[in-house]
Parts: structure tokens; C-alpha cells; sequence
């Protein structure tokens, strides 16, 4: 393409209000139109490279067996009707699609019995093809997302303004959502036997606040907080028990409960449950109809503070089994640094992260469509979901100083510093038609600019190669550049030397 013909808007300074230098790039490349509030549109040559991610992707997944959908997975019934029109018997399944919708690729499919391995390989899959656009992507655990479910994420710097909170564990390379399950836990327990003593703590209405009175520490103590949980559209009071010192994970809570929604308890709901207001209440002696639930860092406690359901009291040497007991325990806890890891159980810290893509399982009877097995029995299918978010791919690839060949907008920029120089401008017209002919997907920068804005645009544009017809055009010479190599090379022999790096194994995707 010639580039007076290619709308490629480029910014000399840094856009104001953004953090991410691959944002910064995509924008200053003249790859984005800067829509501020963090948002931007794709201009063409950033709808060029997001094509080629996603034509990446999709190649890779039709070798697989994939079906690309158009208009379909994005509808919350499309998997549905696909299912109901073309899965019948066991010979129709696995059935595995995808959908560009938005910047994202969409993926879905029906497995016969479990869709565990297919969700574990596909995660392999995509990290692999991550690694082929030198992008390195980490596995993220994530409760919500099932047992094989994950994200694929990429390491995200402090400054980036998309990042997620998760965990990592440096001994182990584990990581995490704070929505992951968490590791065995062990519940508060002290040594000796004691009885329940109501105890005046005035004031004491946070953890803080109770630890420094009763000189405890916040692992010896209970929270007890009320939510309200819309299950099968009815909104109901649940009573959330969790150890001192952790947070509650509303995602884990809202899928253990099964629940739509949740969401803390306003005061006036809560004096409408309990008759009084947040700050004392726990565990000891609820109304027996109230819904409880346990995290598993409660059960078995021994000897704890939690609040006397009393104003200004709190109940000390509170034992589970003796004086209160839930039937319901589960994993509700935040994962947070410090914590223990869930597989080596060393310390956890901080990791912030990008997903790219995920992939998880639908419940079991996400979809109604039954299919014939071998014996012509009746079977459920299994359903899984996922997606890859394009625009956090191409984002990533702008941080590096140029884009891998093959995903590039352009394989090689054709630059003539003067183009009143006649003889360098045949040569270079020549040179841009034979690669054009032979394949090689040439930019040509003929517009009347100063050498020094055309070599700058080329380093904002990031594509991996950069001829120079100068000086030595009437000898028929030109300077190639292809990553940190420059040589100088009859004009004739270059469109052979860029198809042979398009061929490359080690350079082209
Ligand atoms: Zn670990």
C-alpha cells in the first residue's frame, strides 16, 4: 500500500491520559484515534494487525476442528438453537465454535462427557499460541470459573490502567484470582477448654476495634455479616460466618449459594431480620430459619470472640459444635498476599494481571439438548464457554519495539528519503510492485516528507523490516533492516530475502 493513500494519523507528543505504553504506542502509531475516558477506535493499521491476531487464532482453531459462527455465540440462546438443530447423536459431537464479535473471539463448544480436558488443552493451546507472538501468558485460577477453568493472563506493570488484583506464589509459580479456591485452612483453636462469657466491649464494632480491646488477635475472631441473595428470583437474608482476619469473595459466595445476586444487607434490612444493627451480631443463637453459611476457615473453631447478637457485647470461648454449628461451609474467602498457597501452601503476594483469554465450564444443565450415545441411550451434553480478548493481545504487542512478522500490519516499509530524487523513486516503485507480485506485504512511503519524519513514523509504526532506497540507487543498491541487522543489498535480491524470513519457521507465526 502506498502510504499517501493509508490514513495513518501519527502523534509527535504522548496522548494525555493514558498509562499503558502499548496503548501509548497503538495511539502515537497512528494504529488508534484516541476517543479519551480510556476509550479509543481501531484506525486501519490497527484493524490490519488486530486481523491478523484473530486470523492467528482462528487458523489454529479450524486445524483443530473448529466451526467459525457469524451473529450466533454472541445471542445468550445461540449455543442453544446450534445445539437444538444440529446435535443428535454421539457422531455429532464434539461440536467446538468461535465468533469474532467486538474484539473478542468467541468460543464455545459441546463435548459428549466432561468438557474438563478439552477446557485444560485449550488453555494449553492458547498460551502456546501466545508464546509463538512472543507474549508470555500465565494461567490464572479462578473458583468461579470451575474446576478446569482459568484465564490467560498477561503480567501487568503497576501504571496499567486495565489490570486486575490477583495472587502468585513465588515458590511454586501458582497463580491466582482473590476469587481462587483457597488452600486447606485451618480454624482458630486455643489450647484449653472455656465456656461462653458475654463480655461489654463498648464501641467495639470492627474487628480493629474489638482485637485492641479484648487484646486478641483477629484470627481469634468471627465476622458475621448478612447479605441478601436473589435465588430463583427471590431475594433472601443469608448470614455469612468468616474467620477475623479474612475478607469475603461476594463471586464465590454468589456461586456457591447458587445465587444471581448478592449483596450486603442494608441497616434497615437487617433490623427488620435481627432487630438491631451491624456490629455485635454472630453466630450464637440465630433465628433457626435464617440461611448460614460458613467459610471453611470457621469450622471447627475453638475458643473465639464473635458478637452477642446484644449491643455492646461479644461472646468470648465460643466453641463450633458446642455452641453454634452451620450446615452449609464453603470456600467464600478472598484470596489475598500472605495467604497460603493452595498447592505448597508457601506465603502468596500481590500479582496484577491482564486477562487475554478464558475458558470455563457451563453448569450441567446449562444446555437441554440430550444426544443418542453407541447403545442409543439418552445422554447430556457438556457445555463450556470462552473468549480472547483481541485488543489486550494487540495492546501487549505494542509494547514491544516491533510487531512479529506475519501479525504486523506490513512485512517490510519501502523508504525513499527524497522523492525528488527520480532515480531512487523508479527503483523504489519498482521494487514495491515486485514484492507486491511475489507476496510480501509492503508499505511504500512515497509521500513528499523529510527523511527524518519518515524513519520516525517507521519506529512508531513497529513493522519488522525497513528498506532505504537512497544514494546508491543508480548502482541498483538499497539498505535492508530487518530487527538489529542492516546490510546493503542489490535492490533485485531483497523481495527474495524478505519472502525467505516470511517462510522462516523461527519468524513467521
Ligand atoms: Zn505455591
Amino acid at each position: 500500500m502506498r502510504m499517501t493513500t493509508l490514513l495513518t494519523p501519527t502523534l509527535k507528543k504522548e496522548p494525555a491520559g493514558w498509562q499503558d505504553p502499548g496503548a501509548i504506542r497503538l495511539l502515537r502509531g497512528g494504529y488508534a484515534l484516541d476517543l479519551h475516558h480510556g476509550e479509543w477506535s481501531l484506525l486501519p493499521l490497527g484493524a490490519l494487525l488486530r486481523d491478523n491476531v484473530a486470523w492467528t487464532f482462528i487458523h489454529a482453531f479450524m486445524d483443530g476442528g473448529f466451526q467459525q459462527l457469524e451473529d450466533l455465540l454472541y445471542r445468550k440462546e445461540g449455543i442453544q438453537l446450534l445445539a437444538q438443530r444440529v446435535v443428535q447423536s454421539y457422531r455429532d459431537l464434539p461440536l467446538r465454535v468461535m465468533e469474532l464479535r467486538g474484539g473478542r473471539l468467541l468460543l464455545s463448544g459441546i463435548e459428549a462427557s466432561s468438557s474438563e480436558e478439552c477446557q485444560k488443552n485449550l488453555l494449553y493451546f492458547i498460551e502456546n499460541l501466545l508464546e509463538n507472538m512472543a507474549l508470555s501468558g500465565v494461567k490464572i485460577e479462578d473458583a468461579t470459573l470451575g474446576k478446569e477453568g482459568a484465564y490467560i493472563a498477561l503480567h501487568a506493570e503497576e501504571e496499567f490502567a486495565a489490570s486486575s488484583e490477583g495472587v502468585e506464589c513465588p515458590s511454586c509459580g501458582w497463580h491466582g484470582t482473590t476469587h481462587a479456591h483457597a488452600g486447606e485452612t485451618k480454624p482458630f483453636r486455643t489450647e484449653e477448654e472455656s465456656s461462653v462469657q458475654e463480655v461489654f466491649t463498648p464501641g467495639a464494632e470492627s474487628i480493629d476495634a474489638l482485637c485492641s480491646y479484648l487484646e486478641v488477635s483477629s484470627e481469634q475472631t468471627i465476622k458475621t455479616m448478612f447479605y441478601m441473595a436473589e435465588v430463583n428470583g427471590v431475594f433472601q437474608p443469608v448470614t455469612v460466618l468468616i474467620r477475623g482476619d479474612r475478607q469475603i469473595s461476594e463471586r464465590k459466595l454468589l456461586v456457591s449459594l447458587g445465587a444471581t445476586e448478592v449483596r450486603i444487607a442494608e441497616e434497615k434490612e437487617l433490623i427488620e431480620i435481627m432487630g438491631q444493627k451491624p456490629g455485635f451480631l454472630g453466630p450464637v443463637g440465630l433465628p433457626d430459619k435464617l440461611l448460614v453459611i460458613a467459610d471453611s476457615s470457621v469450622e471447627g473453631c475453638k475458643g473465639v470472640v464473635t458478637g452477642a447478637n446484644r449491643p455492646e457485647y461479644h461472646l468470648t470461648g465460643v466453641t463450633w459444635g458446642r455452641d453454634f454449628k452451620t450446615e452449609r461451609v464453603a470456600d467464600i474467602a478472598l484470596l489475598e498476599e500472605g495467604m497460603d498457597c493452595p498447592h505448597c501452601g508457601s506465603a502468596l503476594r500481590k500479582y496484577l494481571w491482564n486477562g487475554v483469554a478464558a475458558v470455563w465450564g457451563e453448569p450441567e444443565d446449562a444446555l437441554e439438548t440430550l444426544y443418542q450415545d453407541q447403545s442409543g441411550s439418552s445422554q447430556k451434553c457438556a457445555l463450556w464457554k470462552g473468549w480472547i480478548h483481541l485488543d489486550s493481545i494487540i495492546t501487549a504487542l505494542a509494547r514491544q519495539k516491533t510487531y512479529p512478522l506475519g501479525l504486523a500490519p506490513f512485512d517490510v516499509d519501502i523508504i525513499v528519503p527524497s522523492i525528488k530524487d527520480e532515480t531512487a523513486m523508479e527503483l523504489a516503485t519498482n521494487l514495491y510492485h515486485e514484492m507486491v507480485h511475489q507476496g510480501v506485504v509492503a508499505l511504500f512511503d512515497d509521500r513528499n516528507e523529510r527523511a527524518g519524519a519518515k524513519f520516525a513514523d517507521f519506529e512508531l509504526f513497529g513493522i519488522p523490516a525497513k528498506v532505504v532506497v537512497g544514494r546508491k540507487a543508480a548502482e541498483g543498491i538499497v539498505e535492508v533492516q530487518y530487527g538489529e541487522e542492516v546490510k546493503e543489498m542489490q535492490a533485485c535480491h531483497v523481495t527474495c530475502f524478505l519472502s525467505s524470513l516470511l517462510n522462516d519457521d523461527d519468524t513467521q507465526l
